[in-house]
């Protein structure tokens, strides 16, 4: 196990126990502050230093990795990378953090799209109340996704959906699926059926496929204006919003509650099984699921189907039901934490 799992571990030990740790739902801010902001190239920043007095974080440490803490989060970033971890979770910033003139730099972007609703969920003025859940299973019919040693994409979707789905109704959601079947549907009918719901949230799943020996989880939301698709170069239509960007704040703390959980779920031995699933991160996305819909909207990928070992994890019923577990305790997490000002 190396030191950066162990410290996750520990982390996540720690959150096991209050449901409010995570999400920070304890967090305090500064009224009227007064934030040191800088422009670089074109783009807004904030100092570390402000970050840590507006948060109340308590001390700074600088090193390769520059850490932050309060009595319940733990911030972590990497200067000169797009890497960020808050309570042992990995976030990919849409900036990387910088050095200028002995100030370490925070994108606003970031501050306000990442950062900010994550510590502080209460505050997202347009998440609201909400008692359904559109489950989206990826791919269908024709198109099976990606191919796997056991089975291809598009069953896995379906089944993990269908158990997420009935834990949900038990618990008194109303639980809309884009498909239910092994039919196909077009990403445009799968926005369609979303927007038809204002009061609900959308989760899209899915599952990796074509490096053998990439694995581990990771969570899209769409990315905020200015902000390219994950791994490619901005480009000018990315300055312009889309329909997705006027939930940005309640889809980056879904995401976290689901990434968070699933991770929590997955790598714990107190859950039943510890598959050893590694964190891949919290990241932004132009896909059209979540550019064009219009409630707090994710998409999860569950594992890497091309990796074998990881694939043969995600065949377990035991896998399965773990995951299925974990993204409907997110719904929870997420509610509580959005709702309870
Ligand atoms: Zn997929």
């Amino acid at each position: 196990m190396n030191l950066l799992m162990k410290r996750y571990r520990q982390v996540i030990k720690t959150m096991c126990c209050s449901l409010a740790l995570w999400l920070g739902l304890g967090v305090v801010a500064h009224a009227n502050f007064k934030w040191e902001t800088v422009n670089y190239n074109g783009l807004d920043y904030v100092t570390l230093l402000s970050v840590k007095d507006f948060y109340y974080f308590n001390k700074i440490k600088y090193g390769a990795v520059i850490t932050m803490e309060t009595r319940d989060v733990a911030l972590e970033v990497r200067p000169g990378t797009q890497r960020c971890r808050m309570n042992g979770v990995l976030f990919i910033l849409s900036h990387p953090v910088i050095e200028r003139a002995g100030s370490y730099l925070l994108s606003k972007t970031d501050l306000t799209k990442l950062i900010d609703p994550v510590m502080r969920p209460t505050y997202i003025h347009r998440a609201r109340h909400f008692n359904t859940v559109v489950i989206d299973p990826g791919h269908g019919g024709k198109d099976s996704g990606g191919l796997g040693h056991h089975e291809n994409e598009k069953v896995y979707t379906l089944k993990i959906a269908r158990l997420v789905k009935d834990i949900l109704q038990r618990q008194g959601y109303r639980v809309v699926m884009t498909r239910d079947s092994d039919i196909a549907l077009s990403l445009a009918g799968r926005v369609r059926i979303a927007n038809k719901y204002p009061n609900a949230i959308f989760i899209s799943i899915h599952f990796n496929a074509g490096n053998s020996r990439a694995n581990g989880i990771e969570t899209f939301t769409v990315s905020p204006v200015g902000v390219p698709h994950m791994g490619r170069d901005v480009r000018a239509g990315d300055f312009r919003s889309v329909p997705g960007n006027v939930m940005d704040s309640a889809s980056i703390a879904l995401a976290t509650a689901v990434h968070s959980r699933a991770l929590l779920y997955l790598n714990s031995k107190s859950a039943g099984y510890n598959f050893n699933i590694e964190d891949r991160g919290i990241k932004r996305a132009r896909y059209n699921v979540l550019t064009g819909i219009k409630i707090p909207a994710i998409l999860f990928e569950g594992g890497f189907l091309s990796n074998r070992s990881e694939a043969t994890k995600v065949h377990s019923s035991a896998y399965q039901k773990t995951l299925a577990s974990a993204i409907a305790r997110a719904v929870d997490v997420y509610k509580k934490s959005v709702t309870s000002r």
